[in-house]
């Protein structure tokens, strides 16, 4: 049997009925990760993204998950309300398909951290109307992390932007440490 090992999990818990679309939250978001921080804001920085439809009153907030390396082969079709939206536009992957979730300057894909170091996410202390909720709980898990994670990420991003993009990228971060 392998080892188990303890995990912070944190969690942003949504309720789209308090949501009313007003974006502080990625105003938030784009300040606090941009360089030096809050030095200026650009909604397409930000790791959430609104999706908005005022007439039919539907406001989703969509954090920003992982890459996908390339547009997934399989659509749904979720309905709200009875009105019918593509899956894509709820979807929280960086794709080749749009412009959601990439880095505006060097285009890398975004993630969003939790804010990572902050006590509770920036998202959620501005979210006036409590739309948002964050959650940490500390859980068990039976698997050490899988070896090779960190070399499967840079091939992906490689493959995707090239050598020196994301040798550029790392280098940037570098500095910041
Ligand atoms: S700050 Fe809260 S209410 Fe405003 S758009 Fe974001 S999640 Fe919705
Ligand atoms: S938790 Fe932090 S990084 Fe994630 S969306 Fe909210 S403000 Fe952005």
């Amino acid at each position: 049997m392998g080892s188990t090992t303890s995990n912070l999990v944190k969690y942003i818990i949504v309720n789209l009925d308090k949501c009313i679309g007003c974006r502080a939250c990625e105003v938030a978001c784009s300040g606090f990760h941009a360089t030096p921080k809050y030095s200026s804001i650009n909604p397409a920085r930000s790791r959430v993204r609104m999706f908005v439809d005022e007439l039919s009153d539907v406001y989703v907030p969509v954090f920003a998950g992982y890459l996908t390396a390339s547009e997934c082969s399989g659509r749904h079709v979720l309905t709200i309300n009875g009105k019918n939206y593509s899956e894509c536009s709820f979807c929280r992957s960086a794709c080749s398909s749009r412009d959601l979730f990439k880095e505006p300057d060097s285009g890398l894909p975004l993630k969003c951290d939790m804010c990572d170091g902050e006590e509770e996410p920036l998202c959620v202390q501005v979210c006036r109307p409590g739309a948002l909720t964050y959650m940490a709980e500390e859980k068990e898990c039976d698997k050490e992390p899988q070896p090779g994670e960190v070399e499967a990420g840079l091939e992906t991003l490689i493959s995707r932007h090239g050598l020196q993009q994301v040798v550029d990228y790392v280098a940037g971060k570098a500095k910041k440490y």
